[in-house]
């Protein structure tokens, strides 16, 4: 599955549609029609994509900030850009339409919302306080042992890396952010977001945890996202999958069930 356009759930649905028609059509490994397919019935992709033909527009609406442009897309479309709105119209609104008029404020209105729930958010998480479990520090949420025990399993997986790259960091702690290498007074402290965002009583998927571990391990080396950056952590990444430390897709709820149990045999 390419990562780099699949990357939530639904992705991987659609993903797996295109994958189903091209077998129909007997090009179950022509990886460019499964492309093409998936493509096509992502309507994110246009949106990231399409050209724009005119200049970006701003304007308070609400007192939100709105970024309007015209595109070639077939389709009109909206999305969160900071604290504003961005409006990429298409060949289904023309300037002027009636389309626009009535499509605005609704969007407007969305984005209020989604405003509102992710400042919800912000707001909840200034409140949780941490606490120390298996020697992780953690929030102190239910689901915190299978936080610790995720975090203790990402520990000993990475060893092989951190050896065969000579890496060495001195904690990881639960983060509420995607994963980030915190340095205080000369300690390597990599703190690692395991629950989801939209939803703090869900796990991440391991693998995803496991993908910021070793970004997070790359920047042990190169502070800044620069091609040798890039570089080093594609070589962690396809070294951690040579050694079967990272593949894609699995649960982290079962992976924290399974080293629970194996923890709890062994004492
Ligand atoms: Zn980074």
């Amino acid at each position: 599955m390419p990562k780099g356009v699949v990357k939530t759930k639904a992705d991987e649905h659609k993903w797996e549609k295109a994958k189903g028609i091209a077998e129909e059509a007997g090009q179950k490994d022509n990886y460019a029609y499964i492309m093409g397919i998936y493509k096509r019935m992502k309507p994110d992709y246009e949106f990231k994509t399409g050209a724009a033909i005119g200049p970006y527009v701003d304007s308070i609406i609400n007192g939100m900030t709105v970024t309007q442009v015209n595109t070639n897309n077939r389709r009109s479309g909206a999305r969160l850009k900071g604290k504003g709105l961005l409006v990429k119209w298409g060949l289904d609104a023309p300037e002027g339409s009636s389309v626009r008029t009535k499509y605005l404020p609704k969007w407007v209105k969305w984005a209020e919302r989604q405003l509102a729930k992710k400042t919800e958010r912000v707001e909840q998480k200034k409140e949780w306080t941490r606490t120390t479990v298996d020697g992780y520090s953690v929030y102190d949420l239910e689901g915190k042992e299978q936080v610790a025990a995720i975090l203790s399993k990402i520990q000993r997986d990475v060893k092989p890396l951190l050896r065969e790259f000579g890496l060495t960091y001195q904690t990881i702690k639960e983060s509420v952010a995607e994963g980030s290498l915190g340095f205080n007074r000369g300690r390597r402290i990599i703190a690692l977001s395991v629950r989801q965002k939209r939803d703090m009583m869900k796990l991440r998927k391991y693998s995803a945890i496991m993908s910021t571990m070793i970004h997070e391990l790359a920047h042990l080396r190169h502070m800044n996202h620069g091609p040798a950056f890039k570089a080093f952590d594609a070589e962690l990444k396809a070294s951690a999958r040579r050694q079967g430390i990272y593949s894609p897709g699995r649960s982290a709820q079962r992976v924290a069930a399974a080293w629970l149990r194996r923890v709890a045999e062994k004492d």
